[in-house]
């Protein structure tokens, strides 16, 4: 019999391929050149010695053999195959989410070490006699300080290299050897005893796996926990991965990290060139890279050393995976740091109802953060009433007099509100006409600046008509407020205070929110209008004021988890006030100042709210105390989703411990043009659900209607769209 080997291939079936093996042999976790169909394609060895599933003779050989040795180790080889199990994932899919892009390519690997960048005594010329510009000046002024690697470089400065380049050719900078890494590292504070407690208490874990949940206020000092624990795990010679939900949080956190902890500090996430991120994989495979920090892909990264994992932020949507392979990197992270044998750290002020849940059914050790030691008091929070009140472009009266008060003062205040453009809506007072997405069938989103209508579900542009289409009325309002209605309102009422908008448009180049961050470091006087973005973790010493307006739709969804997003929301964003030294004030701005989640979110706080919110859960049988998949369709025909869904209904084994929910309508039953449909399957335990849907995903992919429709399946989906 010849020897066979089993292979993982990027495409989207659930299954794996048998070659035969090339001559001398190939170890797992290797990555082989092989024929598939007409192309080639670099994939995964996930086992050797294989009993072939077809007769060997009309097995295909390896075509090449791109590793000496196996490039994924034994562990992320076992966390992969379970990773692929669990979200009923194309094996394949989940290999190369695995492995950075550039790795994917049937070439040698890159060189990981890279030299160290330094001005020339030219180049200092060029500097003081100020030169140069854009780009190449910011890359003088940063060498000026002290020379610099590539990694530090991709931080301060996205998309450096061509300058490097050009500075290089002109002699204005040259390379040199790495140069060790900072002598003498910021000291850290005195922890205070509950800071203390923590550390002692994960620490006391190290070399075992054990879950924690670090539950502390914004700003009360979580991430000086993490340094500690990281400091330690270093000094015990080993790796720590730190995981933040959105590249926006990195530059702060791997300033703090580097300072305090004198090491390079490696950035893995999505917007790094491919090289880099290759790179940087390869040297924490290596175990060059003592401390990694990263976004959601991060928690592929090879850690033969691993210490520690944190995850900051646990309770972040962004770590869950929308598309392909539909991964959880919090759980990821989990699953790991069991077959690791480390201690897992999953931080939070708004900690997940599932963590929550974890740490009531005793899977998690819940430690806390009551006091904030960088801050005089917790802000208050209050809710302003807005029935029965004029407003002007949505704000209250008592909103614009507390942002009045706030900037008098020279401090900061910040209006709060998730939505981008000027209006949600473009409507015309004569008929009802409103300006629709035909593709969607949602109201398409005014952008006054840009002049046009946006869709924000599938993005279509659209001409701002002058008069309705329908009557002709030459009436055409805006109803409701976006972020760049609501600054040109407070522009207009507060003429002489700077007010910046900071929203996805406001912020499109990489460095813009970098910059806009650093200008309101100054205790000066200003107003921000912001959306999410502006929610997670930013340091804003002199922000005093939060003004978070436009909840009012998060109490009315039909998503089960709505309540829970909110109350983070709105913590997370009160959390940006008084930050530093001076009191903050936090304003909640509603219809329904009743409402029962937002009385007990502020009288009695985050815990309280997510205790009732799990009640309500535990009552109704919602996840966490049930376990879903989801099934969505979608395809141009409305009956090819109709046709699917049926098959695969009637394809589900019929078992009594599931729960279908379906076939139905997608919440949004059009987008982008096409028809979207879904079957929610339930059960009460998470093995009988497994169990259930392995098989489920071949059969999908066999059905005669899955050439008409697009498919996915989703496992513990975060959201039913
Ligand atoms: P979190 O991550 O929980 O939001 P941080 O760790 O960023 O909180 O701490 C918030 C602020 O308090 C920071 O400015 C930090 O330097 C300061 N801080 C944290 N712990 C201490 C401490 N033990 N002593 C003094 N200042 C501290
Ligand atoms: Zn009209
Ligand atoms: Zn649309």
């Amino acid at each position: 019999m010849p020897a066979v080997v089993r292979v993982a291939l990027p495409v989207p079936l659930a299954r794996l391929f048998d070659y035969l093996s090339p001559a001398g042999g190939v170890a797992a976790g290797s990555r082989v050149l092989v024929p598939f169909g007409r192309k080639k394609m670099v994939g995964v060895v996930v086992a050797t010695d294989v009993e072939a599933a077809v007769a060997g003779t009309r097995l295909k050989s390896v075509l090449r053999v791109l590793d000496d040795g196996p490039l994924l180790d034994a562990e992320l080889m076992q966390t992969l195959a379970w990773a692929a199990d669990y979200w009923l994932a194309a094996p394949g899919e989940a290999y190369a989410n695995a492995l950075p892009l550039a790795l994917r390519e049937p070439r040698p690997l890159p060189e990981t070490s890279e030299p160290w960048y330094a001005l020339t005594v030219a180049g200092q010329s060029a500097r003081d006699a100020g030169s140069r510009r854009g780009s190449s000046r910011s890359l003088l002024d940063l060498l000026a300080g002290a020379s610099q690697g590539a990694a530090e470089l991709d931080v301060a400065l996205p998309g450096w290299r061509p300058a490097a380049r050009r500075l290089l050719e002109a002699g204005l900078v040259e390379q040199r050897a790495p140069a060790p890494a900072a002598a003498a590292p910021n000291p850290a504070p005195p922890l205070s005893t509950e800071q203390q407690a923590a550390v002692d208490a994960i620490a006391s874990a190290f070399g075992r796996f054990q879950p924690f949940l670090l539950d502390g206020v914004t700003g009360s000092g979580k991430t000086e926990v993490y340094l500690a624990l990281i400091a330690q795990a270093l000094a015990a010679g080993r790796q720590a991965l730190l995981l933040v939900p959105e590249i926006g949080l990195a530059p702060q956190t791997v300033r703090r990290l580097r300072e305090r902890l004198g090491v390079p500090v490696e950035v893995i996430h999505s917007n790094l060139a491919e090289g880099e991120r290759a790179r940087a994989w390869l040297r924490a495979r290596s175990g060059e890279a003592r401390v990694v920090l990263g976004t959601r892909s991060a928690v592929f990264t090879p850690l033969p050393q691993a210490g520690l994992i944190v995850v900051d932020e646990e309770h972040d949507g962004a770590y869950k995976q929308q598309e392909g392979f539909r991964y959880h990197a919090r759980d990821l992270a989990l699953v790991r740091g069991r077959a690791l044998g480390v201690p897992v750290l999953l931080g939070s002020a708004t900690p997940s109802l599932e963590s929550l849940a974890n740490v009531e059914a005793g899977r998690y050790r819940a430690l806390h953060l009551r006091a904030r030691p960088g801050a005089v008091q917790p802000p208050q929070v209050q809710i302003v009433d807005m029935r029965a009140q004029r407003l002007d472009h949505g704000l209250s009266p008592a909103l614009l007099a507390a942002v009045a008060e706030t900037v008098a003062r020279g401090e900061q205040a910040l209006v709060f509100r998730n939505r981008r453009g000027y209006a949600p809506v473009l409507l015309c007072h004569a008929c009802g006409w409103h300006a629709e997405c035909p593709r969607c069938e949602r109201p398409m989103t005014l952008h006054a600046q840009r002049r046009t209508l946006v869709c924000h579900h599938c993005d279509r542009h659209a001409a701002v008509p002058g008069t309705c289409p329908a009557c002709g009325g030459a009436e055409l309002k805006p109803q409701g407020q976006g972020t760049e209605r609501l600054e040109e309102a407070l522009a207009a009422r507060f003429p002489d205070v700077p007010v910046w908008r900071i929203d996805r448009e406001t912020t499109r180049r990489r460095d813009a929110f970098e910059q806009l961050l650093e200008g309101l470091q100054d205790d000066a006087a200003a107003i921000l209008v912001g959306t999410q973005m502006l929610a997670k973790g930013h340091d804003l010493p002199n922000l005093t004021l939060v003004a978070i307006v436009g909840v009012d739709e998060g109490l009315h969804s039909v998503d089960f988890r709505a309540g829970e997003r909110l109350a983070q929301l709105v913590v997370q964003v009160a959390g940006r006030a008084g930050r530093a030294r001076k009191p903050g004030r936090v304003l909640l701005q509603t219809h329904h100042p009743d409402h029962p989640l937002l009385r007990g979110l502020l009288a009695q706080g985050y815990a309280a709210a997510a205790r009732e919110l799990l009640a309500e859960r535990r009552q109704a049988m919602l996840p966490p105390y049930s376990h879903q998949a989801l099934l969505r369709v979608e395809a141009h025909q409305r009956a090819a989703v109709d046709g699917f869904l049926a098959e695969a209904l009637a394809a589900l084994p019929a078992d009594p411990a599931l729960r279908v929910a379906g076939p139905m309508p997608a919440p949004m039953p059009l987008r982008a043009g096409r028809h979207r449909g879904q079957l929610l399957i339930e059960a009460d335990a998470r093995g009988p659900l497994h169990a259930a849907l392995r098989p489920w995903p071949h059969a999908l992919a066999g059905l005669p209607s899955a050439r008409r429709v697009r498919w996915s399946l989703d496992v513990d989906p975060i959201d039913l769209y």
